[in-house]
């Protein structure tokens, strides 16, 4: 049977149409298999205190390593897994993992380091939110304040109230609380305020174009005073040239995460990031006895 579409020859499915819907399809098939066979991934990129060190903690940031598509971001699977609720699932074990990994850290030594997870909107509107926290500090023996929960500006105001209401939950168990991607949302200042925060993110966006438009330097120094004034920790995300750096640490921005400071890397490469030589280097020169 072959079925004519129509008289004038025009199909309604386009074959560019169809092949997007079944590569979304397979994609999302896999990604009910992914966790299971273990190809979900934390890569972690380092937080510096400005200007270049010491690190202080990292974000984690998912990624998935496709049996077929190699290693996968975020942006080709996390709008799916959102939209399916997949996310919350993926999420719990987001958590579980990064809380996993500092212990490890802190058993080499590292007990000054900080952990970031990236909470999704789905995920911040869960009731179990505050129980599946609980449960990942206390399995893997985590001082709460070494976690940070990051929420961005938009879904932290997309019901303000309830947003007051769940982060107060979440940070009487000692966590920190952190507003990703600030400056790309529409932020009351009012509920900015009653946010228990202790950290803004000036989005990328921002920081990307510093040394070439003087409004988003301007933007962004009003983003450093306000955190100041409403005392919160300001970190700059995406800082990829000297030049950003500098001009961020002359504005007082006390945390700088970026490309030219970092990459997120896999765990067993973070022995590997460019201040850890230095670091080492420089503990190596205090220990030695000072020459008269
Ligand atoms: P984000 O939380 O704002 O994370 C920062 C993103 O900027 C990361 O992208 C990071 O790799 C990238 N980045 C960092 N420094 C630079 C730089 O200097 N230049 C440039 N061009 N990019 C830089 P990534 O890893 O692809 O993640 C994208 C977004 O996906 C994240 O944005 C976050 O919103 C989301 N995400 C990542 N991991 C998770 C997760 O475990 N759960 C949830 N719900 N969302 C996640
Ligand atoms: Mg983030
Ligand atoms: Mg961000
Ligand atoms: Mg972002």
């Amino acid at each position: 049977h072959t079925k004519n579409n129509g008289r004038n020859g025009h199909n309604f499915f386009q074959p560019s149409m169809n092949t997007l819907a079944q590569t979304q399809l397979q994609l999302n098939n896999d990604l009910w298999h992914a966790q299971e066979n273990n190809e979900l991934r934390l890569f972690y990129q380092p937080k510096y205190c400005a200007p270049r060190g010491p690190i202080i903690g990292f974000e984690a940031l998912l990624r998935w390593q496709h049996p077929t598509r190699g290693l996968l971001t975020p942006d080709v699977f996390l709008p799916l897994a959102e939209k399916t609720g997949m996310i919350v699932t993926i999420g719990g074990w987001v958590i579980n993992e990064a809380c996993r990994q500092l212990h490890q850290w802190r058993q080499q030594g590292h007990l000054n380091w900080s952990v970031a997870v990236n909470l999704s909107a789905l995920q911040f509107e869960q009731s179990n939110l505050v129980e599946t926290v609980t449960e990942a500090l206390a399995t893997h023996d985590i001082p709460p304040e070494l976690l940070t929960l990051e929420v961005t500006e938009t879904t932290a105001m997309r019901d303000p109230d309830e947003s007051v209401r769940i982060l107060t939950e979440l940070t009487r168990l000692g966590v920190k609380a952190s507003i990703d991607d600030f400056g790309t949302g529409y932020s009351s200042l009012l509920y900015l305020k009653r946010l228990p925060a202790s950290e803004l993110k000036i989005d990328r966006a921002f920081v990307n174009e510093l040394q070439h438009q003087t409004e988003d330097a301007t933007i962004v120094s009003a983003i450093v005073a306000l955190a100041q004034s409403l005392d919160l920790k300001v970190v700059a995300e995406g800082v990829e040239t000297a030049e950003q750096q500098a001009f961020l640490t002359g504005l007082g921005c006390n945390t700088l995460q970026g490309y030219l400071l970092g990459k997120p890397v896999p765990p067993e490469k973070v022995a590997e990031l460019p201040n850890f030589a230095l670091e080492a280097e420089e503990k190596r020169q205090a220990a030695l006895p000072h020459s008269i």
